[in-house]
């Protein structure tokens, strides 16, 4: 369960040069107007990776003012849709030419696996760019005959300076997810990267500069959810703010764009997915598929499967294969291509993580196997996997964000969807049967934003996903979060002595 490799890890990797530690505004690298810094620290080895800039609500002013000065008068949000595509296209191609450099970056501050991150990951990311390059030349708004007096129409117009605010778990992905279909859309933009994963952030900036975004349009600045987060939600001269984190900081998001300017609000929070089995599953399949939905990332995925309802007949044969397959789930050094968990991202949540599993010990749930840290430098835990829980612990209510999971039993279809319901999230569900009138009757009913029905984490550009209930509303990825970047205005004109 635990180990990696034993052979000379840095023939696998190269450690990044850390190049980029300022805030970016206006296309340059500066300090911070306080000079101020704080620490990005390495979860594998607790050591410092490098002191960044730590910004506050003077340096998110200075930042919305450039973007503000970048979306009336510059020329991003003029140029032709097909012009912003190419320059689009460009960044996109230096990030693959980039892809391990960026992949290693994303592994340092993140833990994202590195092999991940170098296969797929960032690829997918300037995927997600050329996506939305491709959307830029087409908006279009409507024509309409009001009356035989009036005619109409609509102006698709860029929202404005948008505030985007990510979380850590994936740096690469949450970032091209916001500035992708914003820069597209003619925006200009203040992004905060979370205070744990800056770097890959700063590269980007780099990079978009390179490709020939004109500078002001995207702004980075780095510092910590209180001062910077809560400066973007609050700031009057913001159109909107983008949030992805977490539901308890999406409230405070909500609140404050509403006591400020009433800027448009979207918000990607947290969950707590369902992943249920049905008898006919095949246990060979989905048991494997069931650990890796919620152990993924070490279980810091927002979409994560972590509540397993298996149906009673195949209940003790799945158990018996899910402990078979995670006694091969390898614990250790993300960098490390034999590693399928790295450690958690910082000290914060690896004391919240195994507060959770004391709380599940506590409360009744049975551990079934893992539930300790491991005994070395780093926030390592081992994957954890409770039975014997009922839907009121802790365990199975709150977010734990981490490799822990819930096993419960199930008699019905109508029991499971009401359990699988129970909770005030909504981000995500898996259906394993083949049954299609199962699989079906269970969709319909489930209360989440994404099903995957015989599969996990099936993801792609153009298929959006966002929350139901308190894990948020917008969505993120596909045209529908293209089109949240826009307004559209309504124009009305006579004419006159119309025969029609
Ligand atoms: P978090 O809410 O603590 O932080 C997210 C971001 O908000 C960070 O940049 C942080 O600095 C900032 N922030 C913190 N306090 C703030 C405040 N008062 N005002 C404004 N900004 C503030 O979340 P996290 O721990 O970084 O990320 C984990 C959470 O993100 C989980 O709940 C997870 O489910 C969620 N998430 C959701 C999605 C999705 O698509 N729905 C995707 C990834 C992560």
């Amino acid at each position: 369960m635990t180990g990696g490799s034993n052979g000379n890890l840095e023939s696998c990797f190269k450690i990044p040069e850390i190049k980029f530690t300022k805030l970016f505004i206006n296309g340059e690298f500066v300090n911070s107007i306080s000079g101020k810094t704080f620490e990005s620290i390495d979860s594998r080895t607790e050591e410092v990776i490098a002191n960044i800039s730590e910004g506050d609500k003077e340096d998110v002013d200075l930042a919305v003012q450039v973007a503000r000065q970048a979306f009336d008068n510059g020329p991003w949000p003029r140029l032709p849709g097909s012009e912003r595509r190419n320059i689009m296209l460009k960044f996109a191609d230096l990030i693959d030419e980039n892809l391990e450099e960026i992949a290693a970056l994303d592994t340092l501050d993140a833990a994202n696996l590195y092999s991940f991150g170098k296969a797929v990951q960032i690829h997918s990311g300037a995927e997600l760019i050329r996506y939305y390059a491709g959307a830029a030349d087409k908006v279009h708004g409507e024509t309409l005959k009001m009356s035989r007096d009036l005619h109409g129409y609509t102006l698709v117009e860029p929202i404005g300076v948008v505030g985007h605010i990510i979380p850590w778990n994936f740096p690469t992905q949450m970032f091209v997810m916001k500035v992708g279909p914003a820069l597209a859309a003619g925006c200009t933009m203040v992004v905060k990267p979370a205070e744990q994963t800056p770097l890959s952030a700063l590269y980007f900036a780099y990079l978009a500069k390179q490709a020939g975004v004109p500078d002001g349009v995207i702004n980075v600045v780095t510092g910590f959810g209180p001062t910077v987060g809560a400066a973007i939600s609050s700031h009057m001269d913001i159109d909107m703010v983008s949030f992805t984190g977490s539901t308890v900081t999406g409230h405070k998001v909500m609140e404050a764009a509403a006591t400020s300017n009433l800027k448009v609000v979207s918000l990607e929070l947290g969950g707590k997915s369902p992943f249920i089995v049905f008898n006919d599953a095949d246990v060979d399949t989905i048991a494997p598929l069931a650990l890796t939905a919620c152990l993924f990332n070490q279980g810091q995925i927002c979409v994560a499967g972590s509540r397993l309802f298996v149906q009673e007949e195949i209940y003790d044969k799945f158990l018996n294969k899910l402990l078979e397959e995670v006694a091969k789930w390898v614990v250790g050094d993300p960098f490390d291509p034999n590693v399928h968990q790295g450690p958690q991202i910082d000290k914060k949540q690896y004391d919240k993580v195994l507060s959770y599993i004391e709380h599940g010990k506590r409360e009744g749930a049975t551990l079934l196997t893992g539930g300790k840290p491991l005994d070395r430098k780093g926030y390592y835990i081992e994957p954890t996997i409770f039975t014997d829980v009922t839907d009121d612990m802790t365990i199975a209510e709150d977010e734990i964000f981490g490799p822990v999971m819930s096993v419960m039993k199930f008699k019905s279809i109508e029991e499971v969807i009401k359990r699988a319901n129970k909770t005030k999230y909504g981000l995500a569900a898996g259906i394993m049967t083949n049954d299609m009138n199962i699989a079906n009757t269970v969709s319909r009913s489930l209360k989440a934003g994404t099903i995957w029905i015989n599969c996990y984490f099936a993801f792609d550009n153009d298929l959006a996903v966002g929350g139901y209930k308190s894990s948020g509303f917008g969505k993120d990825m596909g045209m529908d979060a293209f089109h949240k970047y826009f307004q559209i205005k309504s124009i009305a004109t006579p004419i006159y002595n119309s025969p029609w």
